[in-house]
């Protein structure tokens, strides 16, 4: 118990000194908090460090993998309404039919086949469910995401042809690059493509992400602390 005590003040107060900062860099950048949506990212961590983040007011919250979340988020998402979980992580066509269920947000489609299978789920379902179209800024070989040339016509099939509710664009800039270069990239694909959403910045470079038009940052470690 007194483990549990000291495990949830310190997951709290960073999660307020995240919110201090997000307030403090939209006062510098001319942005309304409001305009900023904060997911949590709680990858890796179990429901017993998960639930003192919901119980301070969080609601919005990530995860990389279908399975680790259905390990968890069904009863999380029983114990408290409101809950909004984005899916961040690579989609396989098999895992569909269960994320379509659990998440609310789909940020990571990233190629036609799993639109068209996502797209199949929610008309059969009749999930009202938010895509986001992950890009591949750097156009890294090994990384998912589309290419910033194919970006606005894979946008546009998957909301015109689809049917998909496409609110936005996802990156997750090369590690041993700049993020500004690819945050402001994405922002220049996201108003050329005509939707609103710009999903970047985690927690090493949310506050140049705000600066640059972020209306979604992925935190994790710097709520949750570091992964084993
Ligand atoms: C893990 C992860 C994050 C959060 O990373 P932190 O550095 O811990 O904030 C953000 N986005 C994606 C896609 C991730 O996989």
């Amino acid at each position: 118990m007194p483990q549990d005590t000291a495990i949830d003040a310190s997951a709290t107060d960073r999660l307020q000194a995240v919110r201090d900062k997000i307030a403090k860099r939209c006062e510098e950048t001319g942005r309304e908090p409001s305009e900023v949506v904060l997911v949590a990212v709680s990858k890796t961590f179990d429901a017993s460090a998960i639930r003192p983040v919901i119980r301070a007011g969080q609601r919005v919250f990530g995860e990389n993998r279908v399975q680790e979340a259905l390990g968890k988020w069904p009863a999380l998402k029983a114990e408290t309404p409101g809950i909004q979980l984005h899916l961040i992580g690579p989609l396989q066509s098999n895992k569909t039919k269960e994320a379509v269920a659990l998440f609310d947000v789909i940020e990571s489609v990233d190629r036609e086949k799993i639109a068209r299978a996502i797209a199949t789920e929610c008309e059969k379902t009749g999930k009202a469910l938010t895509v986001f179209v992950q890009v591949n800024t750097g156009e890294e070989p090994q990384k998912a995401g589309v290419s910033p040339a194919e970006t606005a016509s894979f946008a546009a099939m998957c909301r015109d042809t689809l049917g998909l509710n496409v609110a936005g664009l996802m990156c997750i800039p090369p590690i041993e690059e700049e993020p500004a270069l690819h945050f402001a990239l994405l922002d220049k694909l996201a108003f050329e493509a005509g939707v609103e959403g710009r999903s970047m910045g985690m927690s090493a470079d949310f506050e140049t992400a705000i600066g640059l038009g972020a209306t979604q940052i992925r935190v994790g470690s710097a709520i949750f602390g570091p992964r084993g």
